[in-house]
């Protein structure tokens, strides 16, 4: 098993300036390399907690990748910092000089001595260069190479790469993937795939598969959002098709215990199950929504569905909500029709669902005690399953 483990660098991060993007970019490279990703953390412009960190980094880890702080400015303490960790003092490389300049005179500009910065990398560091950017990438051997035959040598690689986005992008790619892949002979790979679950809150689905959430390969992992959770099934192994067949077994075993909690995968929409549950009985679908800001209307517009009418956004009353919605369902010209009216009380949040359709008519009314923000959204997940397993059980 190959780790890693990720240090994003940059104060602006930490003051919530920035979003830290890197760390998830990363993490999806390493994941699909088959490397299994320990930690990832944040630290500020300064020299001594960055060697910190990337000195623990590298006694836990095979992989440590930082982001970030290879500027030319005093703020960009990387470089010092991968150089004290490693106990290898950071080197002037004329070449990479060279380079520094002749990009910064194709901006028509002179470089500055701080630049020249950019041009010192630790001893015995594997440079990348960075065709994309001036800063130039390195890689490190930790513990630092004279105690190579003493004990366990070389254990961990240290990768610094710089913090602007598109430029680490596409180092990782071009440059960090196929190293690692030498390195550390990484021919396995991960593949995950992802099952959604509505009208089940985590606890129960928890319940009901929390067995299969302790295996160790694949693993089984839940996330809930609103009223829906993701079950991820992520397998590591030597080919696609045979991560594939791993996770075939799991699904199936998931499925038969969730039954038609389960309304899609990876990229399905609770939204487009619904949909498609209507298309399939040949009806189609317009909806009134009131007190919600759009939340349902929106998702069910998206994508241009061809069960999909239209309807309307506006304040109802909770008497008139069955009405209402059956004249949305007339000037939509639609055979069903779904009315939700979400209703912010100081506590809670009531919510009240009427559905119509060819088959008749039927209501929910369910209380909301979660953040108010998240409401509307939890609503319309509601009313959706509501939708998606009405349809269901007509049929
Ligand atoms: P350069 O020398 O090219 O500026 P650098 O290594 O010095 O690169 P930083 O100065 O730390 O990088 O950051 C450069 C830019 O990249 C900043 O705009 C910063 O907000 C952004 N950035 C840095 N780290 C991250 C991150 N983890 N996720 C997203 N953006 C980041």
């Amino acid at each position: 098993m190959t780790t890693a483990e990720i240090i994003t660098i940059g104060t602006e991060l930490l003051l919530g300036e920035t979003a830290d993007t890197n760390t998830r970019f990363i993490a999806r490279a390493l994941r699909a390399l088959g490397v299994d990703l320990f930690r990832a953390q944040t630290v500020g412009d300064n020299t001594a907690r960055i060697a910190e960190a990337v000195r623990e980094a590298a006694a836990r880890a095979d992989i440590v990748i930082t982001t970030g702080g290879l500027g030319p400015t005093v703020d960009d303490p990387t470089r010092q910092a991968i150089a004290e960790a490693c106990e290898a003092p950071l080197e002037f490389h004329p070449e990479l000089w060279e380079q520094i300049t002749a990009r910064i005179a194709r901006y028509g500009r002179l470089p500055t001595e701080n630049q020249k910065r950019q041009a010192y990398i630790p001893r015995g560091a594997i440079v990348i260069e960075n065709p994309v950017g001036t800063a130039p990438a390195f890689i490190v051997d930790f513990p630092p190479l004279p105690s190579l035959g003493e004990g366990p040598g070389v254990r961990a690689v240290i990768i610094s790469l710089p913090g602007v986005p598109r430029e680490m992008e596409t180092l990782l790619a071009g440059a960090v993937v196929p190293f690692l892949q030498e390195r550390f002979g990484l021919h396995e790979l991960i593949l995950v795939r992802t099952l959604h679950a509505s009208g089940l809150g985590e606890g129960m689905v928890d319940d009901k598969i929390g067995d299969l959430e302790t295996l160790a390969n694949p693993t089984v992992g839940l996330t809930a959002h609103s009223g829906i959770v993701d079950i991820r099934i992520a397998a590591k192994a030597a080919s696609e098709a045979e991560a594939q067949t791993m996770i075939a077994a799991v699904e199936a075993d998931v499925r038969a215990r969730l039954g038609e909690a389960i309304y899609g995968a990876d990229e399905e929409t609770l939204e487009g199950a619904a949909l498609d549950m209507l298309a399939r009985r040949g009806w189609t679908l317009a909806c009134l929504e009131s007190g919600m800001g759009s939340a349902l209307l929106a998702r069910l517009g998206r994508g241009g569905h061809a069960a999909w009418r239209g309807g309307s956004s506006r304040t109802v009353r909770a008497e008139t909500l069955a009405e209402e919605t059956e004249a949305v369902r007339r000037s939509e010209k639609a055979s069903a029709a779904l009315g939700v009216r979400l209703e912010q009380m100081d506590e809670s949040q009531t919510i009240s669902v009427v559905l119509l359709t060819p088959s008749g008519k039927a209501e929910r009314t369910l209380t909301y005690g979660g953040h108010p923000g998240n409401a509307p959204r939890w609503a319309a997940n509601m009313a959706l399953d509501f939708l998606r397993r009405a349809g269901q059980e007509a049929g």
